[in-house]
């Protein structure tokens, strides 16, 4: 089967065409990175806009590129949230139109499935169940994924994403937006063991995250004057590189359930190089696979949301309805418990 994705819940417009052999014949991604720089983080109307004016050339260019026509496509997918809603609003309309107009199935898929999933169209031989680190601009959590739609949360922050630490990190030290790839180049120039960093909830009981704590005492630092900006943004990262894997190492120590096959890592996060190698080292000392996707599938993209729409097919799971509703929020496992002090 081909499935058209399209992503637009954040600051990337995107489409994409991919097969149930996971050949991604085409993939356009339109960053809004300028548009949202010069006021430090995503602007909400800002965003919806460009991907109204964005979207729909981009979906003519992917079908160019792969020589294809919307009758070639066996459905359309188009992330349903969460996210920020006039942006997913903007892309399910788009699907939804589309769906009509051809008579294709419409699949509203959830972003974070499309993240959760995304190793599985980069690697053939991932199969279910895996352990999921999810750690992107907007979610910090630890998951057990036992196939399309079924998730168990083992854990969740309960105040700052993982990406948000970054963004808001790297902010305080001037490297602008986005922060995370900007804060991982610093790092490199820095000595990790230079500044005094918390490491919130290191060794408790349940594996949850925090990361508020660790993104004032960067504050606190900067405005110390006693250090240079590489040597925080090295210790911020060692810090949160020690939190990820205290935190996975308790979750897979209570991991219930039929063993995993892998330790898997996912979502923006997942492009930060020490942060790979730290899990690749976790999973060896557990005998379990690692597998994390290419960079460009860490980070938001539509090939992701073809994905799943394609698992969810492949499941013979039914197509959704054109009445289907956006969700601004959307968890993965509606049934997980809040964790203290936390939402989602
Ligand atoms: P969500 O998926 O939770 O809705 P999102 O879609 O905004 O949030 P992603 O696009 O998956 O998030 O990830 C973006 C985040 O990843 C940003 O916070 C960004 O700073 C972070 N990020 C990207 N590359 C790196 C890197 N190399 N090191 C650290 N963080 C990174
Ligand atoms: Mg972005
Ligand atoms: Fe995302």
């Amino acid at each position: 089967a081909t499935v058209l994705g399209i992503e637009s819940s954040c600051d990337e417009t995107a489409a994409a065409l991919v097969t149930s052999d996971r050949r991604i014949l085409a993939q356009a991604i339109a960053s809004q990175d300028e548009e949202h720089a010069p006021f430090g983080g995503v602007v909400p109307e800002i965003a919806a806009r460009a991907h109204a004016e964005r979207l729909t050339p981009l979906i003519a260019r992917v079908l160019g590129e792969a020589k294809l026509s919307l009758d070639d496509c066996d459905a359309i997918a188009a992330t349903a949230g969460p996210g920020l809603i006039g942006g997913v609003m903007v892309g399910l309309v788009t699907a939804k139109a589309l769906a009509m107009a051809t008579g294709k199935p419409l699949l509203a898929i959830n972003h974070l499935e499309g993240h959760a999933l995304s190793p599985r169209l980069a690697d053939a031989t991932l199969t279910y169940p895996y352990v999921l680190l999810l750690v992107s601009g907007g979610h910090c959590q630890i998951l057990r994924v036992d196939a399309p739609g079924r998730y168990k949360r083992l854990a969740t922050t309960i105040d700052d994403a993982l990406g948000e630490a970054f963004d808001k990190s790297a902010k305080l030290l001037g490297l602008g937006y986005p922060g995370g790839p900007a804060m991982e180049r610093l790092a490199a120039q820095g000595d990790p063991r230079a500044v005094p960093l918390p490491r919130p909830l290191f060794g408790s009981a349940e594996p949850h995250f925090s990361f508020a704590g660790l993104k004032s005492a960067v504050m606190r630092a900067r405005d110390s004057g006693q250090y240079e900006a590489a040597d925080i943004a090295a210790s911020f990262q060692q810090a949160a590189v020690d939190c990820i894997i205290d935190r996975t190492t308790r979750a897979l120590a209570g991991m219930p359930g039929e063993p995993v096959t892998a330790l898997v890592v996912a979502g923006g996060v997942a492009a930060n190089g020490s942060i790979r190698a730290a899990l690749e080292q976790l999973a060896a000392s557990h005998g379990l696979r690692f597998v994390a996707p290419p960079l460009a599938l860490c980070t938001d993209n539509a090939a992701m949301i073809a994905w799943a729409g394609l698992e969810r097919i492949a499941i013979c799971s039914p197509p959704d309805p054109l009445d289907i509703a956006a969700r601004p929020r959307w968890p993965l496992d509606p049934d997980a418990a809040p964790a203290r002090g936390a939402g989602v």
